[in-house]
């Protein structure tokens, strides 16, 4: 679709902004279409492929980087690579929709400097670190070890907050809805 816009959500792990973007596809089922990221990690519990990510094995992962298929790419987590290819973002357009995004705070931030004001980078802000640890922990998913990592990257993360257009803090969900409606919504409506 011509003024296809991009409406890119990043935080740290565990700080809710996946329950956030869930909220604004319900909420805008017409207008929105999230888009399904490139991974060369294993596939957790219920996830599906072509749902929740693209698996794909590091070798697949690995040529599409050559072939200049991703807009943006990262290795995340030691090992594990997560990327936005051109064609997701190029088939929801071509649908009609814009494009949200749940990725993480470096990717977030490529998108914005690549689509500048046809995109709008959201910062999901938790309340505290000692808190986004508790959400980790009971999210079970999760091992020690990889708890461990994610809040590391996550200290390192809080200080970009900054570099965002817009930050919403979810300290209370219903709160962080509203906020997360209200923005995305007004930057929808806007002509550009
Ligand atoms: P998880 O392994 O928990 O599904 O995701 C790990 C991290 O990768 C999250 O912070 C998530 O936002 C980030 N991520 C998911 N997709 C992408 C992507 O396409 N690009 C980048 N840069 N990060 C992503």
């Amino acid at each position: 679709m011509e003024n296809g816009k991009l409406v890119i959500f990043s935080a740290p792990s565990g700080s809710g902004k996946t329950t956030i973007v869930r909220h604004l596809l319900k909420t805008f089922p017409e207008k929105l279409q999230f888009s399904i990221s490139a991974t060369s990690r294993a596939k957790r519990g219920v996830e599906e492929n072509g749902k929740d990510y693209y698996y794909l094995t590091p070798d697949e992962f690995k040529k599409k980087v050559e072939a200049g298929e991703f807009l943006e790419w990262e290795e995340v987590y030691a090992g594990d690579c997560y990327g936005t290819l051109r064609s997701e973002v190029e088939r929801i357009w071509a649908s009609g929709k814009h494009v949200i995004f749940d990725i993480d705070v470096e990717g977030g931030l490529n998108l914005k400097n690549q689509f500048k004001d046809q995109a709008l980078a959201i910062f999901v802000m938790p309340p505290s670190l000692k808190i986004l640890e508790e959400r980790l922990r009971s999210r079970s998913t999760d091992s020690q070890e990889s708890i461990a990592r994610r809040l590391e990257k996550a200290e390192k993360e809080l200080k970009t907050a900054k570099l965002f257009d817009r930050f919403i803090l979810n300290e209370e969900l219903e709160q962080a809805f509203a906020d997360a409606e209200k923005i995305v919504g007004d930057f929808l409506e806007k002509k550009g």
